[in-house]
């Protein structure tokens, strides 16, 4: 599907438009993988867009500069506001936001000290990343045979484009053997996380997902869902979770900015729970909705409204 982009994008602290963002060949970052990035969804409100959770994505973003030792020119509140004025000048109602970083055109070399720090923002209409059905009926999955990044080799609490050659591996094959997904182990074989989405499993009354020693990256829907489980009363525990507590639980489901809260249906063909979305499911996705297009009160401060 063609990207449906808005057409300013920020870059380095200046708007240029869409067909003008682009980079040399000879980019560290395409050679090398040296990027960074975000991915953040805006709502259409009644007061507006909301961008949910900025700052969280924000300090993410900064932390994965941090890990990788890229030195930025602004600040984490600097970027928010980059984010908010974004969306304020493409005149966006709701949007997705993609901020990357990354170190671009200079000298080659694994060494990516001595090449620029380029910051752009964009933002493109985003509907539903699983497909329409997804959400409603849930998707069928199947645990993939290639591993999560293990310890010490990749950090996963960055949110590296390199990361993604992982991903991709895990999304083709799934993709390749009529799934919608693909759940990544990790190094230990204990289930990690899908492609793009964090997981949840409900078992004997329980929330389960796994921590972030299990080469997740922490996602920021993952932190959200937590809340709003024991809001509800139900209790979550973060800890290793056996493969075969997919084909066993109650109900199982994904996290992800992208893909929101979408419920697994079934795990390799193996049905989970009835086979449809589960009550605690169906409950996390009603109140996680109405917070962020704004039909309940805003009470964790998440949404930034650019009006
Ligand atoms: N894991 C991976 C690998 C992801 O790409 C994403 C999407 N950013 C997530 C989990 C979910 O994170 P978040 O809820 O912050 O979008």
């Amino acid at each position: 599907m063609p990207i449906d982009y808005f057409d300013k994008v920020w870059h380095n602290g200046q708007y240029i438009s869409w067909k003008e963002a682009t980079v040399h060949v000879a980019a560290h970052a395409l050679h090398y993988g040296t990027s960074l990035f975000e991915g953040i969804r805006c709502y259409a409100t009644p007061r507006g867009p909301a961008i949910f959770r900025l700052k969280e994505h924000a300090e993410r973003l900064v932390n994965s500069c941090k890990i990788y030792r890229v030195a930025l020119a602004y600040s984490q509140a600097q970027l928010e506001e980059a984010m908010v004025d974004l969306i304020r000048a493409n005149q966006a109602e709701h949007a997705y936001i993609r901020p990357i970083i990354f170190r671009g055109y200079g000298e080659m070399g694994v060494n990516p000290l001595n090449n620029p720090v380029e910051i752009y923002l964009l933002a493109w209409r985003w509907g539903k990343y699983l497909g329409e059905a997804a959400l409603q009926q849930g998707v069928d999955v199947c645990v993939s045979s290639w591993q999560r990044l293990a310890p010490n080799t990749l950090p996963t609490m960055a949110k590296a484009a390199a990361n993604y050659m992982n991903a991709q591996l895990v999304k083709m094959e799934a993709l390749a053997n009529g799934y919608t997904e693909g759940i990544a182990l990790d190094a230990s074989g204990h289930v990690s996380e899908g492609s793009g989405e964090n997981i949840f499993v409900v078992w004997h009354g329980q929330m389960r997902t796994p921590p972030l020693s299990s080469s997740v990256l922490p996602g920021i829907t993952r932190n959200s869902v937590i809340t709003l489980a024991r809001e509800l009363g139900h209790t979550v525990i973060e800890e290793a979770i056996p493969r075969e507590m997919l084909y066993i639980a109650d109900e199982v489901f994904f996290t992800g900015t992208a893909a929101e809260i979408t419920p697994i249906r079934s795990v390799d063909h193996i049905t989970v729970g009835e086979g449809k979305p589960g009550p605690v499911t169906r409950k996390l996705q009603e109140r996680f909705l109405s917070i962020v297009r704004g039909q309940a009160e805003d009470k964790y401060g998440w949404l930034t409204v650019c009006v």
